[in-house]
């Protein structure tokens, strides 16, 4: 994906999601939102409203939502379950399956990412 695709690429989703969302399959889980909306607990989005100074992940690259969905090696287990090859963010909307796939990994991965945060914390207050 080019660099003009990136920062319209979760609007774009988004907008799309909540007209599929609208009855028909499962609830959004509080992490799978943060995936789709781009609206979460990923660097770049937290450096834009200066809450951290770092947008890079832990692997070094840059922290955005598709970072961690399709990019990050951190979450190569994760994602393996259910992303065996690249493709549009879109088939995730096209079946429940698909949708249900995308919440499980969303919920285990940010939740990961919560308590490793924190711990990060931890040890800085103790240093
Ligand atoms: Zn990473």
């Amino acid at each position: 994906m080019g660099n003009s695709m990136k920062g319209r690429w979760t609007y774009t989703f988004w907008k799309e999601v909540r007209v599929r969302l609208k009855g028909i399959w499962v609830e959004p889980s509080y992490y799978v939102t943060q995936i789709l909306s781009g609206h979460g607990n990923f660097k770049e989005k937290l450096k834009s409203f200066g809450l951290v100074e770092e947008d890079k992940c832990k692997c070094g690259r840059k922290e955005t939502t598709q970072h961690i969905l399709e990019e990050c090696d951190r979450w190569k287990e994760e994602r393996a379950e259910f992303l065996k090859e690249k493709s549009s963010i879109h088939k995730y909307l096209i079946s429940k399956e698909w949708f249900t796939n995308l919440v499980n990994f969303a919920n285990k991965v940010m939740l990961k990412k919560e308590e490793e945060d924190l711990l990060e914390e931890d040890r800085e207050d103790s240093d």
